[in-house]
């Protein structure tokens, strides 16, 4: 048996035996057997984080010194960078040298965290009364469980992980079930590094098997969830029975919105970069592209030429630009929703089929450009999570924004223009949670990330991404404490 399952500081294998075997998207090649656990392993692991939280073993290490740990965690990170970023495109198909960026960014978010660790020390308020000392301090919310997706595996359980370790919490990771090997190699790490049993837990497997008590559990304290809208809607009515502290963060249509005075080449491969970076399967991703009329035919002529030309491949092929998508049954997914919209009116302008030749054995579907399109369209409303863009036009400054803003979800958006004051007032009227003038899909440690509307709440990175797994507590103390008089003491009666 695998003993992949990580639960109160030993390896083991599941309750059920389950199992899974884990097969790589690029060509179908097997990868490795883990476990594949049930609601039992589950309820385990949240007992153990519930132990470890409650015998204070890490919360009652101070700050500082759980920074520190988180800093040689990302050391650790860097000296096994290769054996993580390999892990990690066996998985997810994705080229090493985009798991390599990955594994940078883990990194930088474990140093991030790492040094913010301590540095706040909550602070004193002012009572208005000499005799009073009333302080906020910042606690650890307790058992937080941990949940999180298959597209950028690792880097999406570290901006979880970090901040609820620099807190002080225990948790339960449950990666995607498809990409699980980054999880398991950095449970070994937080392991070999002394983290003590139980604080750190980690099961693997379906979300509808294993996933539930991660949200209904009554020990779990918080729940931290990424992933898509619908599963994401189920864990927060979930958690609404035991009242559970909760944050989403969920899926984004989000709109690149690109002005006729714009740097036409610096847009033109910025808007494919936002589109087709890991083949759309990014919650970021730039899907629909919002473009002044005057310039529309000749920026998406130019689109186009260019998509055709994107070179699809594996992991270790030094030719490719971009990889697979995650599985057969998502590119069945975007298979359907590009059908979708070519019966909706949408006109088919390139892709819309799966790779051929040697890209057959894996899970390829061609860069898609659809143009033709109207606001209401499932193309335009949907988020497709794949290499799917769509193209929309405006002629006025307050038509893009209302096109940019008509969606459900709120996660990121672009503007590319070089007039200043336009960007800026663009990027202040975009309802979504990051905004980007003049670029695409950069992020920094420092800077909060998450959604408005239904790309959920709640913010990861940034000072408030370690809030998030604080309490703020107010502590009120009467130096000299006195008889209120508030209730007569009545001994008369
Ligand atoms: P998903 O919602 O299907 O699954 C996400 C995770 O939830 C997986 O680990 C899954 O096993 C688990 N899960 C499913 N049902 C569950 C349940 N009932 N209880 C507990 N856990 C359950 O999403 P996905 O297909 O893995 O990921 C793609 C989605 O993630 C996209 O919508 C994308 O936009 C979103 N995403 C968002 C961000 C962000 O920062 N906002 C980042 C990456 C991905």
């Amino acid at each position: 048996m695998p003993d992949t399952l990580f639960i109160d500081g030993a390896w083991t294998s599941a309750i059920g035996a389950g199992t899974r075997d884990i097969h790589c998207p690029a060509d179908g090649s097997f990868v490795a057997t883990v476990d594949e656990a049930d609601d039992r392993d589950t309820v385990a692991a949240i007992q153990a984080a519930r132990r470890s939280f409650d015998s204070r073993v890490w919360a009652d290490v101070p700050a500082p010194q759980r920074g520190d740990f988180l800093l040689r965690v990302a050391a650790g990170l860097r000296d096994r960078k290769e054996e993580f970023a390999r892990a990690e495109s066996l998985d997810t198909g994705k080229r090493i040298v985009e798991s390599r960026i990955d594994m940078d960014d883990i990194a930088a978010c474990f140093d991030y965290f790492g040094k913010l660790a301590g540095q706040d020390a909550g602070r004193v308020v002012d009572a208005n009364d000499p005799n009073v000392v009333s302080q906020i301090v910042a606690e650890p919310v307790g058992v937080c469980t941990l949940i999180t997706p298959w597209n950028y595996p690792l880097l999406q359980a570290a901006w979880k992980i970090a901040p609820a370790l620099a807190a002080g919490n225990s948790f339960v990771l449950k990666p995607a079930e498809l990409t699980p090997h980054t999880a398991i190699l950095t449970m070994r790490l937080l392991a070999d590094l002394g983290l003590p049993a139980g604080v750190a837990n980690l099961v693997l497997g379906v979300g509808s098997e294993c996933g539930t008590p991660l949200s209904t559990h009554p020990d779990v304290d918080m729940v931290s969830f990424t992933g898509g809208v619908v599963t994401g809607r189920l864990i927060a009515k979930n958690a609404a029975a035991t009242v559970k502290k909760v944050a989403l963060e969920l899926g984004g249509k989000n709109p690149n919105v690109v002005f006729a005075d714009a740097d036409f080449d610096a847009a033109l491969d910025n808007a494919l970069n936002a589109a087709f970076v890991h083949s759309g399967q990014v919650c970021s991703a730039g899907a629909r592209l919002i473009v002044e009329a005057s310039i529309a035919e000749r920026f998406t002529d130019a689109l186009v030429q260019r998509a055709q030309a994107i070179r699809l491949g594996g992991p270790f092929d030094d030719r490719a630009e971009s990889g697979p998508l995650i599985s057969a049954a998502h590119r069945d997914k975007v298979t359907a929703y590009v059908e979708a919209g070519v019966a909706e009116g949408a006109r088919l302008r390139c892709g819309g089929t799966w790779g051929e030749g040697d890209l057959a054995s894996g899970m390829y579907y061609l860069p898609t450009v659809l143009d033709r399109v109207e606001r209401g369209m499932s193309v335009v409303a949907d988020e497709a999570f794949g290499p799917v863009v769509t193209v929309e036009t405006f002629t006025t400054e307050d038509e893009a924004i209302a096109t940019a803003n008509d969606t459900i979800y709120g996660l990121a958006g672009a503007v590319w223009s070089q007039d200043a004051g336009r960007v800026q007032r663009i990027a202040r009227r975009l309802r979504h949670g990051t905004i980007w003038i003049n670029d695409f899909h950069p992020y920094l440690p420092q800077a909060e990330w998450g959604g408005i509307g239904q790309s959920g709440f709640g913010r990861e990175l940034g000072p408030t991404g370690l809030a998030e797994y604080q309490e703020q507590k107010h502590i009120y103390q009467n130096l000299s404490p006195a008889v209120t008089g508030w209730f007569a003491e009545h001994t008369d009666d």
